[in-house]
């Protein structure tokens, strides 16, 4: 048996004629950039994600760095943030002109330490990015008592969690914003790059959707500078066709996540990821901990069996950050996780059989059976 990573091919199948219309309907629309379909798309998301406004752009990337941009944060300020995340989340803090502030992880969750967020707020803080890593929220509640206290923004990085609950509320409906991505291979993929910012407030969603388009406020008067951050309408023709879809495609996810943890279950050697009470994730990735991560890594590509290791270097260690002057041990928690993460083949298209194989490949790794 072969067990990929992802397979978008069988996920196309399963979509190709809702695309094709789509496809169709923008070309004789002409609307390229930013059209009708896209209109649409920001209102189903809307709803989706339990929010008040949606904005599409042109990538989860932009969706952080704009919303960075609407909340006014820039040079002097900084963000308090993950290591433990895709480059992304920390690149657009410095790139705004900002300084990225890495707090370390919970060890079973991998996401942000809201225990040790507080100490690391100084009078220059503005806001904390927490990432639903994965695709399990971060500790909200916690995150959101500290942003209260001490005035901050908070812009949830939703890229690998859109659909996830936190006590019954949606990724991106908790934050200041809520950013998704959809690059292909998320949980939602567009067909190239697209992202969106969602909000409960009205006012900042009007900013966001200037400084989407150059900061423009009336026909070539600009009000702010912004950027082109305008999302493809071809691109999210692969959104819009999806996304009838994605509820089902999340449960099947949840069933072979549930069947990962009852077949590794008393395997030692690996920990199965551990899930917050209350939370329901969307495992936009099932990640094991193992001590011998790349040697269980050999063994499961000699078995056929794609894995992936997200993310081997903290962001606080990244050669472009070392003006920062971290030092490897500062983060202790995170570190210890890039050494031991391993993300195993989990998408709504693998069969039950795959699972089963890619759970007894790992379990014969341990040599148990
Ligand atoms: C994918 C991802 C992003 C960036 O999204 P793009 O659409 O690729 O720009 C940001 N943060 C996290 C956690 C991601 O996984």
């Amino acid at each position: 048996m072969q067990v990929p990573f992802l397979d978008l091919q069988a996920q196309y199948e399963a979509v190709i004629d809702d695309v094709n219309r789509l496809v169709a309907e923008v070309v004789a629309s002409r609307a390229f950039c930013n059209g009708p379909l896209v209109r649409r798309a920001e209102q189903e998301l809307a709803a989706y994600c339990g929010c008040a406004e949606a904005v599409a752009v042109s990538s989860g990337t932009d969706a952080l760095l704009v919303s960075l941009m609407a909340l006014g944060i820039g040079p002097g300020d900084e963000v308090i943030t993950t290591p433990f995340t895709f480059f992304a989340t920390a690149g657009v803090v410095w790139r705004a002109g900002a300084r990225p502030v890495f707090v370390d992880i919970e060890a079973d969750t991998f996401n942000i330490d809201p225990a040790k967020i507080e100490a690391a707020v100084t009078e220059r803080t503005r806001a904390i990015i927490p990432v639903h890593l994965y695709g399990q929220m971060a500790d909200m509640d916690a995150i959101m008592a500290i942003a209260d206290r001490h005035d901050l923004a908070v812009i949830e990085d939703a890229a690998q969690a859109i659909g996830a609950t936190y006590r019954g509320r949606p990724a991106c409906s908790i934050g200041t914003t809520g950013c998704l991505s959809f690059y292909p291979t998320k949980n939602l993929g567009a067909m190239g790059d697209a992202g969106m910012v969602l909000t409960q407030d009205a006012a900042l969603a009007a900013r966001l959707r200037q400084l989407r388009n150059h900061g423009q406020g009336s026909t070539y008067i600009h009000d702010s500078v912004g950027g082109n951050f305008r999302a493809d309408s071809l691109a999210m023709a692969g959104v819009a066709a999806k996304l009838p879809r994605l509820a089902a495609w999340t449960d099947t996810l949840r069933r072979h996540g549930a069947r990962y943890d009852a077949l590794l279950a008393g395997c030692d050697g690996v920990t199965t990821p551990a899930v917050r009470d209350g939370c329901e994730p969307v495992y936009h990735q099932y990640v094991l901990r193992c001590a011998d991560r790349d040697g269980l890594k050999a063994h499961l590509a000699g078995r056929d069996v794609a894995s992936g290791v997200y993310y081997p270097l903290c962001l606080h260690l990244q050669p472009c950050f070392a003006a920062l002057g971290y030092s490897a041990g500062d983060l202790p928690v995170a570190e210890q996780a890039s050494r031991e993460v391993l993300a195993l083949p989990i998408y709504p298209e693998m069969t039950d059989e795959q699972v089963e194989y890619v759970a007894a490949s790992v379990k014969a790794f341990f040599g148990a059976s």
